[in-house]
């Protein structure tokens, strides 16, 4: 029985989608087949879970408040192949589930869709997709081209492990309460080894950082800690080109080139 405040709560993110049509349509792209390993993050009161039960064999789902988490199954009938996490899927270990080919989706909380991006980046080789709501904004970032403004740290270390696809963008009235921004759905597919060969992860995670946390510098003056003119020079990279402007494989190169200075091997 739900005999608490029921009210969205904004720490949580909590936009409920209640738009039938809406509903319908992001399970026709997700697509869910009977013996699919789906992991819903944010169930909220069940509005994309009601119709994922219906076509899955098991469905585990994430909800990180404890009272939405309490009253899910029973708003849901108590079905016997629906795993209810009550935990923060930040923190999550997805590794956990002993599933492979996970399929991850979701209507995510947006005050937290980057840091979850990337908590997601450590279980790519577990996943087979993910398909997600979340901000235009956030999903024009991870779909974003060199030279674009959008274009960052997102999307290179996304871009460098999945291939990316905006789908649609769903309006504000589709959900309650109506958020001020519109949404889209994003579907990430893992490569089967990154898109370009790096040599060192840390590396790579180090230089595109540090170059888009000086956006306005030059890529000389961003990545000055790391690499000197000459070597960004060595790597067919012009030195006074903008962090923006750079491909994904010029940052492979810059990486693949500071490791190996690191490493004494140059
Ligand atoms: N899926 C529901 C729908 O479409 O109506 C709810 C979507 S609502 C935008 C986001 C949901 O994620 C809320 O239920 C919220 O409580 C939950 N949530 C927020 N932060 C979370 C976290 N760190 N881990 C797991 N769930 C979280």
């Amino acid at each position: 029985m739900n005999t608490h405040d029921d009210r969205p709560k904004k720490r949580f993110g909590q936009n409920f989608l209640h738009d039938p049509s809406i509903i319908q349509r992001i399970i026709d792209v997700i697509n869910p087949k009977p013996s699919d390993n789906i992991i819903e993050i944010g169930p909220g009161k069940g509005a994309l879970t009601k119709p994922l039960l219906n076509n899955v064999k098991q469905l585990h789902v994430i909800e990180i408040d404890r009272q939405l988490a309490n009253n899910l199954a029973e708003a849901l009938g108590h079905p016997k192949h629906l795993f209810i996490h009550q935990a923060d899927a930040l923190n999550l270990d997805f590794s956990k589930f002993n599933l492979k080919q996970l399929r991850i989706v979701g209507n995510l909380p947006y005050n937290i869709s980057t840091p979850l991006l990337f908590h997601l980046l450590e279980f790519s080789s577990y996943i087979e997709d993910m398909i997600f709501m979340l901000q235009k904004e956030v999903v024009e970032r991870i779909c974003a081209k060199p030279g674009n403004k959008q274009y960052g740290r997102l999307t290179i270390m996304l871009q460098l492990h999945f291939d990316v696809e905006q789908l649609f963008i769903i309006k504000p009235g589709a959900f309650k309460p109506a958020p001020k921004i519109d949404s889209a759905i994003v579907r990430l597919m893992p490569l089967t080894s990154p898109r370009y060969p790096i040599l060192n992860v840390e590396c790579f995670s180090a230089i595109v950082k540090a170059a888009f946390s000086q956006r306005r510098k030059t890529i000389r003056n961003a990545l000055k800690n790391y690499l000197d003119e000459e070597r960004i020079n060595d790597a067919g990279i012009a030195p006074e080109k903008r962090p923006e402007t750079l491909s994904i494989s010029d940052y492979v190169k810059l990486a693949n080139l500071y490791h190996q200075l690191k490493n004494r091997q140059l």
